[in-house]
């Protein structure tokens, strides 16, 4: 007799990322020299895990009181206003047309727009390289997940690709949650330049003219990217569309604090319209009702402190840039040893993660044969197939890699299967 439904028989047991990152630690712990360049956290250059100390220190200080109780089903007003204002701080017509709910992570506001911005049965619109939880979450709420070719020949958003994507999917499904994840774009690394950002927007705005966009930003890792460029810049290239698209921002707190089991996250929604406004908040909130119920109350106290509170904000946001020095300096040694040595990336300036293209798909000079050869060497990259078969990448998690040991990654990248 099955109980277990028909359409969950062949779920897999192992997120992919995971169980290379277990394969790395178990030969680790059997004493072998290892590069594990597999897995999304930060660690120093002693393989620790990097913690904010002021955020451990927020995280301690929370009364017990605060661990015990239930939290509001949307999430405390407190936190709700300091990560509105943390994304939208700077753009007031946006500021005063959000809503928001607290989430366990980015990973529940993801849930949340595509649970709430598409019907069953239709699809969420997203770049050809994505983190895969994106189609494990479409998956899961009975949604699909297309994509459009990320880069063009000259390795710049492809915004023609996206303009044609929308058409095909709004003439068929008539409605559209665009998801894109910038900036420091996991897998891929990349961040779309100002003028990639105009042009996003523009070619949304023109299309939600006529149908229903919502544009969703994943912005996880929007405080790791280039060094240089102010992380919210993107943000005011969104604000011709407030009243034209709904604009989400999934917001999360696990990358931002490096407290990524404390699971506290938000969904932003941008809405022009006051009634439809409600609607939405009144959705998220009962989804939430839906789903995990409430959030974990003492992460969003000790979150909420963090970014309210201007002493320990300034601590924490210092200790954040020593991190992203730290994660700068990997960059910039990546870049160097990789020069001369064919190996084909997008352009690189920061965030957790690149991803190294290879033409081969299958047996040995696919992405899984090449992993499976950097493996023989103590090397663990994850491999990734573009959807649609037409190429293979390795993604590099340069967050969890030693300065010392970025050479040796190279090295490993750069040899032939
Ligand atoms: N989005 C991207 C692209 C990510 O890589 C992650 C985490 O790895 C998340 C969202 C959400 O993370 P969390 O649910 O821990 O906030």
């Amino acid at each position: 007799m099955r109980h277990l439904i028909a359409s969950h028989q062949n779920r897999p047991s192992d997120d992919p990322i995971f169980s290379v990152h277990k394969e790395a630690t178990q030969r680790k712990e059997r004493g072998e020299s290892i590069v594990d360049a597999s897995i999304g956290v930060l660690l120093d250059d002693d393989g620790e895990l990097s913690i904010l100390p002021t955020a451990a220190r927020a995280v301690r200080e929370v009364p017990g009181i605060e661990w015990a109780t239930y939290a509001p089903i949307a999430g405390t007003p407190e936190f709700l206003g300091a990560v509105v204002d943390d994304v939208l701080g700077g753009e007031p017509e946006l500021k005063a047309a959000a809503v928001a709910v607290a989430t366990p992570g980015g990973s529940g506001a993801i849930r949340h727009a595509i649970a709430n911005f598409l019907e069953r049965g239709e699809a969420a619109l997203t770049t050809s390289w994505f983190w895969s939880p994106y189609r494990t979450i479409c998956d899961e709420s009975d949604r699909g997940l297309e994509t459009f070719s990320m880069f063009d020949a000259a390795g710049r958003l492809d915004v023609a690709a996206l303009d044609a994507a929308l058409s095909r999917q709004l003439a068929a499904q008539g409605r559209a949650l665009v998801i894109v994840n910038d900036p420091a774009h996991n897998p891929t690394g990349y961040s779309m330049t100002e003028s990639e950002w105009a042009s996003l927007a523009a070619c949304l705005g023109a299309h939600a003219a006529r149908r229903p966009v919502t544009l969703l930003v994943d912005c996880a890792y929007f405080l790791y990217g280039a060094p240089g460029r102010h992380p919210r810049a993107f943000v005011r290239h969104l604000r011709p569309l407030l009243g034209r698209a709904v604009v989400l921002f999934a917001w999360s707190a696990s990358k931002s604090f490096t407290h990524y089991g404390l699971r506290v996250g938000a969904l932003i929604a941008c809405v022009g319209d006051a009634g439809d406004r409600a609607r939405v908040a009144a959705a998220l909130s009962y989804s939430s009702r839906g789903t995990w119920s409430n959030c974990n109350h003492g992460g969003l106290s000790a979150i909420t402190r963090l970014l309210l509170d201007p002493q320990m904000k300034a601590a924490v946001d210092a200790e954040r840039d020593a991190l992203r020095t730290v994660l700068s300096s990997r960059v910039a040694a990546f870049n160097d040893l990789a020069k001369g040595r064919g190996l084909r990336y997008p352009r690189y300036e920061g965030g957790f993660f690149v991803t190294i293209f290879i033409d081969g798909v299958e047996g040995l000079d696919g992405p899984h044969g090449r992993a499976d050869a950097m493996k023989s060497h103590g090397v663990f990259v994850v491999p990734q197939v573009a959807t649609g078969g037409t190429g293979g990448a390795l993604r590099v998690a340069l967050c969890a890699v030693a300065s010392r040991d970025v050479p040796r990654l190279v090295d490993a990248l750069a040899s032939p299967a």
